[in-house]
C-alpha cells in the first residue's frame, strides 16, 4: 500500500461510473471534445490547476506538493477507434460507429482517480502531471502535445504511461527495460513497366511478373538481413495494378507495413527495401520509385524510470504480481514519441479475461475491465510518492 493509503471503495464507485460514461460517449481522435470537457470539470472539482487545448484536444491537470522541482508526467490517451459496438450492456457506445475498444476510457478513469486521491491524500514532493492525451490511434496526440510545450511548459522531467492487457490477470503488472512496443513504418513501391497485349509479352515490360518476384524478395529482408534473434516484421499486405484482364498493366503498387524494435531496425529495412526493389525491377528493365514513411517509432523505456515503475507497482500490487521483464509486443503505440524526448516508461496493466473472440484490443466485444480501475489508480498514487518522495 502506498504512503496516502488504499483506493476507497467509495472513489472505485466513482471511477466505474465514469468510465462507463466515457465508454456511452466515446469521440475520435482530435474530436474528444466532451471527453476533454468532462476531464477538465473533474480535474478543477478535485482542485487541481487545469490547462485545456494542449494539442488540440487534450487537457493537462497540475498539482503541486512541498518545495521539490522535480515533476513527473502521467498519461493517459482518451480517443476511441471507428468500430461498430457488438455489445448490449447497458453502458455500449451511444455514438454509433464509435467505440471505446482499447480501453482509453478505463485508462481515463483510472488517472481521473489517481488525481482525485492524490488531490485528497497524497504525500509526495514536487509537481504530478496529469496528462490526457487525445488521438493515441491516429499516432499524432503525443507530437501535437509536444509540440504545443507540454514538457517545457510543466517542467517535466520523466513520463510515465500504461496500457491494459487483456489475457494478462487483474492485479499485475508487467514491464521491461528498451524496446516494449513496436515501431511502424508504412511503404509503397510503385514499379513502372510498360503495358500491351496480353497475347504479346515480349512487346511489354510486365510489372505484375516483376512485382511478384519483388514480394518474395521483400522476405529476404528480415530472412536474410538480419540476425535471427531480431525481431522484425515485413508484410506486403497490398498489391494493386492498372492492367485488365486482357492488358498487361504498366504499373504495380505494392504497399505494406513494417514493424521493429529499433531506429536501427527500421533504417535497414527501409535501406535493403530500396536496394532489393530497384535490383529486382532493373533486372527486368523496369524502374521504380520507393517511398518509406514511419507512423509510429519504438517504445523504448529507460532503465531509471523502469526500476521507479516496477518499485511503486510492487508497492501498490505486491512483489510477485510485477513482472520486470516481460516479452514485447508487436503492436505500436503513441506514446514512444514522448519517450523519444524524454525519460520514461510504458507498461502493460492486467485487463484479466481472454484475448480472443473479438474481446481482445479492438475487438467489436471489448471492454474495459472496472476490476482493474482501482489497481490502476494504486500504481499511478505509488508512482508518483516514489518518484517524488517526501523529504
Ligand atoms: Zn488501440
Ligand atoms: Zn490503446
Amino acid at each position: 500500500m502506498s504512503r496516502s493509503g488504499e483506493i476507497s471503495p467509495d472513489l472505485v464507485a466513482v471511477m466505474t461510473e465514469w468510465r462507463r460514461d466515457l465508454h456511452q460517449h466515446p469521440e475520435m481522435g482530435f474530436e474528444e471534445v466532451r471527453t476533454s470537457r468532462v476531464i477538465a470539470e473533474r480535474l478543477a472539482e478535485f482542485g487541481l490547476e487545469v490547462h485545456t487545448g494542449i494539442g488540440g484536444t487534450g487537457v493537462v491537470g497540475v498539482l503541486r506538493r512541498g518545495a521539490s522541482n522535480r515533476a513527473v508526467g502521467l498519461r493517459a490517451d482518451i480517443d476511441a477507434l471507428p468500430i461498430h459496438e457488438k455489445n448490449g450492456f447497458a453502458h455500449r457506445s451511444l455514438n454509433d460507429g464509435v467505440m471505446h475498444a482499447c480501453g482509453h476510457d478505463g485508462h481515463t478513469a483510472m488517472l481521473l482517480g489517481a488525481a482525485r486521491h492524490l488531490a485528497e491524500s497524497g504525500r509526495f514532493d514536487g509537481t504530478a502531471v496529469f496528462i490526457f492525451q487525445p488521438a493515441e490511434e491516429h499516432g499524432r496526440g503525443a507530437a501535437a502535445m509536444i509540440d504545443d510545450g507540454l514538457f517545457d511548459r510543466f517542467g517535466i522531467d520523466q513520463v510515465f504511461g500504461i496500457h491494459n492487457m487483456p489475457g494478462l490477470a487483474v492485479g499485475q503488472l508487467a514491464v521491461r527495460t528498451g524496446p516494449i512496443m513496436a515501431s511502424e513504418d508504412n511503404f509503397e513501391i510503385i514499379i513502372y513497366g510498360a503495358g500491351g497485349h496480353a497475347s504479346a509479352p515480349q512487346q511489354t515490360i510486365d510489372p505484375i511478373v516483376i512485382a511478384a518476384e519483388l514480394v518474395l524478395a521483400l522476405q529476404t529482408i528480415v530472412a536474410r538481413g538480419f540476425s535471427p534473434l531480431d525481431a522484425v516484421v515485413v508484410s506486403a499486405t497490398e498489391l494493386t495494378t492498372d492492367g485488365v484482364r486482357n492488358v498487361i498493366p504498366s504499373t504495380a503498387w505494392i504497399r505494406g507495413d513494417v514493424r521493429a524494435f529499433t531506429p536501427e531496425s527500421q533504417s535497414r529495412v527501409e535501406a535493403l527495401m530500396r536496394r532489393i526493389s530497384a535490383g529486382v525491377c532493373a533486372a527486368h528493365g523496369a524502374t521504380c520509385e520507393v517511398s518509406y514513411s514511419n507512423s509510429f517509432v519504438p517504445t523504448i523505456n529507460t532503465a531509471e524510470a523502469t526500476e521507479l515503475a516496477v518499485e511503486a507497482a510492487r508497492v501498490a500490487f505486491g512483489t510477485d504480481k510485477v513482472d520486470p521483464d516481460c516479452k514485447p509486443i508487436g503492436g505500436a503505440e503513441d506514446f514512444a514519441r514522448m519517450l523519444a524526448v524524454k525519460d520514461g516508461c510504458f507498461a502493460f496493466l492486467g485487463n484479466g479475461g481472454e484475448a480472443g473472440q473479438g474481446r481482445g484490443l479492438h475487438g467489436q466485444y471489448y471492454d474495459f475491465n472496472d476490476d482493474a480501475l482501482p489497481h490502476g489508480a494504486a500504481y499511478w498514487t505509488s508512482l508518483v510518492e516514489t518518484a517524488l518522495p517526501e523529504r
